[in-house]
């Protein structure tokens, strides 16, 4: 078996990267489960100061797993995140709910919390339950090709598990981005806020990789204390708060789908979603 999360270690620097290139490295929770503990590796490693995450082929991450053959949804799996109790053989909403709040939700905050400053180097497509682990990076450089979409509105669904979407694109942007579900550009990404830099495709490793050697040379305490003092302040502006909000309504977008339709996302599928970003 290939590993899921690749793991090199290059000076002060560990770059990870997700290796499911022929499905676009879409997400399945054996995936998130190798990311996580790739991150633990180097938060464990004293020689690593900072954490690249990318991905392996054409994409960043076109989402979580709605139709690979690896797809593991329905499977239980060990807590990733919280201590929540086993979730497989669950009735009704719970299945879901205790699935997503440990697997996506709880290990994307997990992952916004690791002490050690996070840059997403993001190429081709971040997409839906890409866009939770390029927020969950403290800094996102895209090249020229990348594109950003959360199409899950399609879905009737009101976005992505970790719902940070007014906080990252300005409340304005956010309702445009959802309500089309149609891509965006790096460039525009770049004006609303939501990355940090956009670079020449074939520039992209070289650039981060003086970035993070320039942020290898700050003090690491001073680092993770920059990284709380910032993270606590967003929170204190609501994102927390509101990404708990918003949790209780995917999930009542999923039981609603459930009920009406008895498929949760709606009987949509890998090529309906493509559809909607491409049209
Ligand atoms: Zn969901």
């Amino acid at each position: 078996m290939t590993d899921l999360v690749l793991y090199e270690v290059h000076g002060p620097v560990a770059w990870l990267q997700l290796n499911r290139p022929e499905f676009a490295n879409a997400q399945n929770v054996a995936l998130l489960s190798a990311l996580d503990a790739a991150f633990l590796r180097a938060m464990a490693d004293d020689a690593v100061a900072v954490v690249v995450l990318s991905g392996a082929g054409k994409h960043f991450t076109a989402g979580h797993d709605i139709g690979t053959p690896g797809r593991d949804i329905d499977k239980p799996f060990d807590r990733l995140a919280t201590p929540w109790y086993p979730h497989a053989d669950k009735p009704g909403a719970e299945a879901a709910f205790v699935r997503e709040a440990d697997a996506y939700l709880g290990l994307c905050r997990r992952w916004r919390a690791l002490p050690k400053p996070t840059i997403a180097m993001v190429h081709g497509a971040c997409v839906a339950g890409g866009l939770m682990l390029a927020w969950v990076c403290d800094l996102i450089v895209a090249s020229d090709d990348a594109f950003f979409a959360d199409p899950v509105v399609k879905m009737g669904i009101p976005g992505v598990e970790y719902f940070a979407h007014p906080f990252v694109l300005g409340p304005r942007k956010a309702k445009e981005f959802l309500y089309l579900g149609g891509r965006m550009k790096a460039d525009e990404a770049l004006a609303t806020g939501m990355i940090n830099r956009v670079v020449p495709r074939e520039s992209l490793r070289d650039e981060v990789a003086a970035m993070a050697a320039r942020i290898a040379t700050m003090p690491r305490f001073g680092l993770a204390l920059t990284k709380m003092a910032i993270n606590q302040a967003e929170d204190r502006m609501g994102l927390r708060d509101a990404v708990d909000a918003t949790y209780g309504l995917h999930h009542l977008a999923h039981a609603h789908n459930t009920l009406a339709s008895d498929n949760y996302i709606g009987g949509q599928d890998v090529q309906s979603m493509k559809k909607q970003i491409e049209d």
